[in-house]
Order: structure tokens, then C-alpha cells, then sequence
């Protein structure tokens, strides 16, 4: 049928001569180059964000490694891991569970979701506690609670202060009730530890969800977070379905918790050595 055939009034491209030319590489960009902020959604070169990752256009504080925090954090050298090496268990025989361990202990250079131990902030000496994302969502596993109450148990019986940095996606799924379990246990070791009369001071860093939450994070004697993180329980699209009602955009940033008296106060990670020392020296930390 003539009816879609082709007239000869338009220009033919001759495909020998298209083939001929070479197709435009496209540009490559390293990954590591830019980063989109999640506080401003910007994208922002990497550079910029100096050593302390922190966005230079709202403040967002990135999320980083439990290492680098260390870092930024403790008198160098100072630091004395403990606790290591304490098996996570699969009771479930979840699929993909022990795999993904691996993976994430090699991609990581942690064994859990958690680095502990000792180290001296400004000369003051605490156990401390770091929990980081990047190892299946610092989710609170058997081990994670483990390592934590461990170490309130050796801050009591040395009588040191102990700071935490939480972060958590919640419980760790993949261990059942167990990971739950962990709630209580942990905070059954706080609780000695407070009645010690020793000083606990957390900070809630972005994401503080879940479990972790509704026990050891919110139970600090002091709670401080970092800029804009996001602290709550359930997620927010679980909470609006169930109450009806639209959420503040702001809700379960550390700002909104703030004003609302879950926190005491907000601090920039570039002040958070400082901060930590100071409230170190105030509660009694061994200087
Ligand atoms: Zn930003």
C-alpha cells in the first residue's frame, strides 16, 4: 500500500557516513564526586562538604562511618576497642542472612552494627558506643545489644561515663523477637548504670528509628543531636494512614523533637568534641 510509503522530498542520511563518526563519549562522572543532600535535596560537590560532612548549604550533617566519627570525635590514639568478636547467631535460618553478614562486615571493617570500647574526649575518659548505618541500617540485632549492655556493665563497674552515638533503622528483622529482646536487656543495663550515680549522655544521629529509639536512645540523662537528623519510632507514612492526618513536614526532625522536649540540644558536628567534653567535665568524667 502507497499510502505510507515514503516521497522522495526529504533529505536521505546516508547510514555509511552516520557509522563513519564517532558516537559522542559521554561525560563520565566518578560516583564519589557529588553527593544530593538529603536535608536540601542540592547536589553538592564532595569537596565541599570538608572533613566533617557537613552541607554547606542547610547544615545537613551527612551520614558517616562509625570510624570516621570516631575520628572526629576522640584524642587520637585513645581509643581501645572491646567486645569484639561475639558470634551473631541466625535463629531464624533466615535466607541470605549469614551471606549478607559477610558481605557487610568486608564492605564495612566492623564485625557488627556497632564499634565500643574506650577512649578519652578531651582528656576525659568514657566508654562510648558508635552504631553505624552503613551496616544493615545499624538495626539492633542480638550482638548489637550484647556489645551495648557490655558495655554499660564495664562503666559501671569502672565508673566511667558512657556516650553513644545511636543510629538505627530499628530491629534487626532477620533475628526475630531475639533483636526485640534487646531492648529491655540493654536498658535493664542502663538503668544499674544510672543508679550508680554515673553519667549517660547519647546522641541521636540521622536515622535514630525503631527500637533503638523507644529504648537506649531516648534514655540519656542528656540527649543531643546532630543537625536535621531524623529521630522517631514508626515511619511517618505508617503513622499518618493510622491517625488520618497529614504530618508537619518537619515532623521526626531532630528540630520538631527540640521544641517538642525530647531533646536537650542540637549541636553542630563541628562543636559536638567540644560539647561532648564539656558535659564530660560537668558530670564527674575523669579527667
Ligand atoms: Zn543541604
Amino acid at each position: 500500500m502507497a499510502l505510507f510509503s515514503k516521497k522522495d522530498k526529504y533529505i536521505r542520511i546516508n547510514p555509511n557516513r552516520a557509522s563513519r563518526e564517532k558516537p559522542q563519549a559521554k561525560p563520565e562522572v566518578p560516583d564519589e564526586l557529588f553527593s544530593k543532600c538529603p536535608g536540601c535535596k542540592h547536589t553538592i560537590y564532595q569537596k565541599d562538604l570538608g572533613n566533617d560532612s557537613v552541607c554547606p548549604n542547610c547544615g545537613y550533617n551527612f551520614r558517616i562511618s562509625a570510624h570516621e566519627r570516631l575520628n572526629l570525635t576522640v584524642d587520637e590514639n585513645s581509643f581501645e576497642e572491646m567486645f569484639t568478636g561475639i558470634e551473631t547467631k541466625d535463629p531464624l535460618n533466615f535466607p541470605n542472612y549469614q551471606e549478607k553478614l559477610v558481605l557487610t562486615r568486608e564492605k564495612t571493617g566492623l564485625d557488627e552494627a556497632v564499634l565500643t570500647g574506650t577512649a578519652s574526649i578531651k582528656g576525659h575518659k568514657t566508654a562510648l558506643g558508635i552504631m553505624d548505618s552503613n551496616f544493615i541500617m545499624a538495626s539492633m540485632g542480638t550482638v548489637v545489644g550484647e556489645k551495648i549492655t557490655r558495655l554499660f556493665e564495664y562503666a559501671t563497674e569502672h565508673k566511667l561515663p558512657v556516650v553513644l552515638f545511636t543510629a538505627s533503622g530499628g530491629a534487626r528483622m532477620q533475628e526475630g523477637i531475639m533483636s526485640l529482646m534487646q531492648m529491655a536487656k540493654v536498658s535493664a543495663a542502663v538503668q544499674r548504670h544510672s543508679a550508680a550515680g554515673l553519667f549517660y549522655l547519647t546522641v541521636l544521629t540521622d536515622p535514630t528509628t525503631g527500637g533503638v529509639t523507644a529504648s537506649f536512645a531516648m534514655e540519656g540523662d542528656i540527649i543531643l543531636a546532630e543537625t536535621q537528623a531524623l529521630v522517631g519510632f514508626a515511619g511517618r507514612r505508617v503513622i499518618e494512614s493510622t491517625v488520618r492526618e497529614k504530618l508537619p513536614d518537619d515532623f521526626q526532625k531532630a528540630e520538631f523533637l527540640m521544641e517538642h522536649g525530647f531533646v536537650d540540644a542540637i549541636v553542630k558536628r563541628a562543636d559536638m568534641r567540644d560539647t561532648l567534653a564539656t558535659l564530660l567535665a560537668f558530670h564527674g568524667g575523669q579527667a
